[in-house]
């Protein structure tokens, strides 16, 4: 066996041998002796004890085989919060901040004041944590199939002090009879052929895709909006980068109006919706 990695250099030197970007190194190293990245840098003789390098090296090997960093850190910021994930969420993206952006610019100035709100599929609560943080007069709500998830973004809730109403379920069946100005989703919809899933592997198959061509839940939720949407209220969708067309065309089909999309920081076609008029 490899000896343990006696100080931070050394734990730094162990992840730059197993391919690991510095950063993730420092961030995994830092977290581990409960400092911050600046106190890191200034600290590369800092002696580790047997525990914590084990800890890192055990971390690294799993860095090393695809674990996304959140995981191991237990954290990924998001809109501005410090969102706790685990294996049962997904890591929430940045990309996903654009359909936020979008959904805030919504309740400022084309909603009522308390508008109703909901995220279906909300994994970690990233997207109606986000929401209700920066919009407080909203009435947000949430669901999940998922158990372990829900567990996730209640406790993300409580810690951030945010009330969310937060809800288990598939799709709209928690949803029987009420009504939303705001309905927002991003539910799974990688194909299930996709070359990058195995790339994602240490995330929820079922966050991530609902197989075939990845439209299916997509679809569900186009055709199920209008029983839950007030008169004027908007549903918005994060898709594939190569799924604006045909979520645009079911949106349409649907009969909702105003169908617009916006781009993701790498400027692939990411969020569409639609308003829905009655
Ligand atoms: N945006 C994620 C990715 O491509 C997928 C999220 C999802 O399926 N909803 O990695």
């Amino acid at each position: 066996m490899k000896p343990l990695p006696g100080d931070v250099r050394a734990a730094l030197q162990l992840a730059q041998s197993l391919g690991l970007d510095r950063l993730d190194a420092q961030l995994l190293v830092a977290a581990a002796v409960q400092q911050n990245r600046a106190w890191l840098i200034s600290h590369d003789d800092a002696v580790l004890s047997p525990e914590v390098a084990s800890l890192l090296t055990g971390q690294f090997a799993q860095k090393a085989a695809g674990t996304p960093l959140a995981y191991l850190l237990g954290e990924k910021e998001f809109h501005g919060l410090l969102l706790k994930v685990t294996p049962d969420t997904l890591v929430p993206r940045a990309d996903t901040e654009t359909l936020v952006d979008w959904a805030l610019e919504i309740l400022q100035t084309q909603a009522p004041a308390q508008a109703r709100v909901v995220d279906l599929g909300t994994g970690s609560g990233a997207i109606a944590l986000a929401l209700k943080a920066s919009h407080p007069e909203a009435l947000v709500e949430a669901l999940d199939l998922s158990h372990a998830a829900l567990a996730v973004a209640q406790d993300n809730a409580r810690r951030l002090g945010l009330v969310v109403a937060f809800h288990q379920g598939d799709w709209w069946q928690p949803l029987a009879g009420q009504q939303f100005d705001l309905i927002v989703s991003n539910p799974p919809y990688i194909a299930g052929e996709d070359p990058h899933l195995p790339a994602l592997r240490h995330e929820p198959i079922g966050a991530l895709t609902p197989g075939g061509d990845g439209l299916s839940d997509l679809q569900a939720l186009i055709e199920g909006a209008p029983a839950h949407l007030q008169p004027g209220g908007w549903l918005l969708l994060e898709h594939g980068y190569d799924q604006a067309e045909p979520v645009a065309q079911a949106l349409r089909q649907r009969g909702f109006s105003d169908l617009a999309m916006r781009r993701d920081l790498g400027s692939q076609p990411r969020v569409s919706g639609g308003r829905w008029l009655g």
